[in-house]
């Protein structure tokens, strides 16, 4: 059999843990390029059902991570309870109603109260959530709330942006199909300033966002 170069990190213990069953998404992929007039035997489309089946168990591994073992001992506690922002995080989701990329920045921020999460967990946090298929407004939702749980700041705050190829390659076909979402706790919520600073904060020296 040849060797395929999958050209992904993905290693076979690593698709394991996934759960996905690669053979049977290999076989129905397969079967859908029969439904739209292809010959999955051909030459180029030989190895595409294996790739594409492959590539899904990557892009939606969201699923099959666990939170706290990302966050695994990087929650600290710190008497330090001034806002903290981690801002234009690139993400790469799905949407869930026609599968297609949406693609932008996530800014998160939060207001501690006694417990700080090392920084880089934050892009890993909303890359678990990315990688499923999403709706933005939950995937916002999901971010804030995850962090809420982990951390009981005294507000949390995400904001994201991003922009949806099904509204850019079908249908109306907008070319600047950007959307906004929000999702605010606590002092976020309740203090204009608090708020205020943040926004301020993502909308200082951002590039509009584009392909
Ligand atoms: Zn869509």
């Amino acid at each position: 059999m040849d060797r395929i170069d999958f050209d992904d990190e993905m290693t076979d213990d690593y698709i394991a843990n996934t759960g996905v069953n690669l053979e049977a998404s290999e076989a129905v992929i397969a079967d859908f390029l029969r439904t739209l007039g292809e010959r999955p035997e051909r030459e180029g489309l030989k190895n595409t059902p294996k790739r594409v089946a492959r590539m899904y168990a990557e892009l939606l591994s969201g699923y099959h991570t666990d939170p706290e073992k990302i966050v695994n001992g990087a929650v600290f506690n710190i008497t330090y309870d001034e806002m903290v922002i981690v801002r234009d995080i690139e993400f790469y989701s799905l949407c869930e109603h026609h599968m297609l990329p949406f693609i932008g920045r996530a800014h998160v921020a939060y207001m501690p109260a006694g417990k700080v999460i090392g920084l880089s967990k934050i892009p890993r946090l909303v890359d678990l959530y990315a990688r499923r298929l999403q709706v933005q407004e939950r995937m916002t939702r999901q971010i804030a709330d995850q962090l809420h749980q982990l951390l009981q700041p005294q507000g949390v705050a995400v904001v994201v942006e991003a922009l949806h190829l099904c509204m850019m390659m079908r249908g109306v076909k907008k070319h600047d199909a950007r959307m906004t979402t929000s999702a605010m706790h606590g002092a976020f919520r309740t203090n204009l300033a608090t708020r205020q600073e943040f926004l301020d904060n993502i909308g200082r020296g951002a590039e509009p966002l584009r392909f």
